[in-house]
């Protein structure tokens, strides 16, 4: 259960957030606007004027991005904690992103070894999986390969997400996570700051390896809870 200060802790950091996403919202509604009033003066060519919409709706679909984004961690959907089987998790992250995956030329590879649940809300623990597989694929240039691992191992389940795309530095690394680092033309940086959230709410890790221009991998450990209910008899107290 969530203490008291935990809930407030949470509180305090989303409704930090939602002024820094409230600044980041503003910024495509007022180039909209601009736009919006442009269309408006008489004498404008066929060519300017669609040239002008156009730019509206990319700066409202990019509103639009910030908005998914936020929510996805900022919901105040029932938080409905359930054991989450990771084998069949992972198969469905796969199906999922593979139309992403083909049409960004990257082929995904995935691997179970063993079988593990984690405990958490299912919708938040997917859309972390989502993120990072969407950001390993995002990474990729050509003969890109993004791989998918299960690893259960005793106590702990660790999921990994490995490509061999552009990589970053360590610089990069160290400020990967905090709202809005992105260095994407169409970034949020929002995906990251959401996974960090999520699994650190379930008791679990994030680690990252990367090498410009070779790759990175982002593992994810977390207790295994279907370890722990095996727990072998002899530990029950003695009398
Ligand atoms: P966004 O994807 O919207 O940019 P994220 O929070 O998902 O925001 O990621 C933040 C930044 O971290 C990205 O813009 C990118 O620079 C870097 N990054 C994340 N994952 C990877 C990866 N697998 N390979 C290289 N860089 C990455
Ligand atoms: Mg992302």
């Amino acid at each position: 259960m969530e203490s008291e200060l935990q809930r407030t802790e949470k509180l305090q950091v989303v409704s930090e957030i939602a002024a820094s996403v409230a600044h980041e919202i503003r910024n495509p509604m007022t180039s909209t606007r601009g736009f919006l009033q442009l269309l408006s003066h008489e004498g404008l060519t066929g060519e300017k004027r669609n040239e002008f919409i156009r730019i509206a709706i990319t700066e409202l679909d990019r509103a639009e991005l910030i908005i998914n984004d936020y929510l996805s961690l900022a919901k105040p959907q029932a938080e409905e904690i359930t054991e989450i089987p990771l084998r069949s998790t992972l198969s469905h992250i796969l199906n999922i992103l593979s139309p992403y995956a083909t049409i960004n030329n990257v082929k995904l590879k995935i691997d179970l070894e063993g079988e593990a649940s984690v405990v958490g809300n299912s919708a938040r623990f997917n859309q972390s999986l989502i993120n990072l597989v969407k950001n390993a694929i995002e990474a990729c240039k050509e003969q890109g390969e993004v791989k998918l691992l299960l690893k259960a191992k005793d106590e702990l389940a660790s999921i990994q997400i490995i490509d061999n795309g552009v990589g970053m530095e360590e610089e990069q690394v160290s400020r990967i996570g905090t709202a809005f680092y992105s260095t994407k033309e169409k970034g949020t940086g929002l995906g990251l700051m959401v996974c960090y959230r999520v699994i650190d709410a379930m008791g679990g890790k994030i680690k990252v390896k990367s090498e410009r221009n070779k790759g990175t991998a982002f593992t994810i450990t977390l207790p295994n809870v279907t370890y722990h209910q095996k727990k072998p008899i002899q530990e029950l107290p003695e009398f």
